[in-house]
């Protein structure tokens, strides 16, 4: 007996509505022990080649409302990636005192932290105990205030900071990287810095690897720079980072979306037409998007890439209906 089914707009519209009411995630996928061909305590086989595959059959336009998609398997790249964790930290040189030139009290002091300042502003304004003029001090270079360490009135002496100003228009990523891992990641791969607070990535490349291990985290620091142009990139705020070290090769990829378990196995829907069908695959490599398909698959068969939960409900309903 065929297992496929036909059912209604309304049924598969009402069935999207209550998944996407209790979340609407696809199921998260685990590699789970393939079971034995031919078991099932249900009394129907998975023997390969069998006409009795569990389907259903879901027409074009309530495919399209439920956005299901499917996609050719093609070959691709499986990326070997490095979940790392970091730190914002000012460039090097880029943070600059702003120092009192002659001894005397402060007279003005022109900026808050937090300011963005030019080079060349006047920042304070000190009455020289030498000159007994005033003189005015000014942003040696473009920046943002980082702290303001004078008071009104209070004496500078030659040489004392009244600001510090830093240039927060790039910042290094100190990424820390542990063990077997500092052989593995070198300069020049490609990073994707993630900022905590709201999410928001950027690409840069590993500039560097530093010598030496920090002796309290045991880590090595990877250094990559990020710009800044919206100025939440913020020094001192942690950071997370994808390290993509090496891409490789394979002859047939999906993306994880596709993967679904289906009875303890892991499938993919395969679409031919309105009929789509549960196919178990072997699994290979997988990467933060995408998996290897090593076995079960043929490079350009359809298979369904987004909403496959929407299918796996289908069918699991249709096995529920279904007399055995
Ligand atoms: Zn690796």
């Amino acid at each position: 007996m065929s297992r496929t089914t036909f059912i209604s707009s309304m049924a598969l519209l009402l069935l999207v509505l209550s998944l996407s009411a209790c979340g609407g995630k696809p199921d998260t996928v685990a590699p789970a022990p393939a079971e034995e061909a031919g078991h099932d305590e249900a009394g129907h086989s998975h023997e390969e080649g069998e006409e009795e595959a569990e389907s259903t059959t879901i027409k074009a336009a309530m495919a399209q409302q439920a956005g299901i998609v499917s996609a050719p398997v093609q070959a691709g790249t499986i990326a070997d990636e490095h979940e790392v964790q970091g730190l914002l930290t000012p460039v090097d040189g880029r943070v600059a005192q702003v120092m009192a030139r002659f001894p005397g009290p402060i007279r003005t002091l022109r900026a808050n932290v937090g300011d963005r300042v030019r080079a060349g502003q006047p920042l304070a304004s000190i009455d020289s105990n030498l000159s007994l003029s005033t003189y005015s001090v000014s942003a040696p270079i473009s920046g943002v205030v980082l702290s303001r360490q004078a008071q009104v009135g209070a004496v500078a002496g030659e040489g004392t900071p009244l600001f510090e100003i830093g240039d927060l228009s790039e910042l290094w990523v100190d990424l820390h990287i542990f063990g077997a891992d500092t052989q593995h990641i070198t300069a020049g791969v490609p990073v994707t810095v993630t900022r905590m607070t709201d999410g928001v990535s950027q690409g840069t490349t590993l500039e560097r690897v530093l010598p030496g291990t920090a002796t309290a985290s045991q880590s090595t620091i990877a250094r990559a720079s990020v710009r800044n142009d919206d100025g939440l990139w913020r020094p001192g705020a942690a950071v997370k980072a994808r390290i993509v070290v090496a891409m490789q090769p394979a002859d047939m990829v999906v993306p994880l979306s596709a993967l679904q378990t289906l009875e303890g196995r892991e499938v993919v829907f395969v679409r031919d037409g309105d009929k789509y069908t549960a196919r178990p695959v072997t699994l290979g490599a997988r990467d933060a998007t995408k998996v290897e398909v090593k076995q079960g698959l043929r490079v350009g068969e359809q298979v369904v890439v987004e909403q496959s939960y929407v299918v796996k409900a289908d069918i699991g309903k249709a096995g529920a209906a279904h007399e055995h």
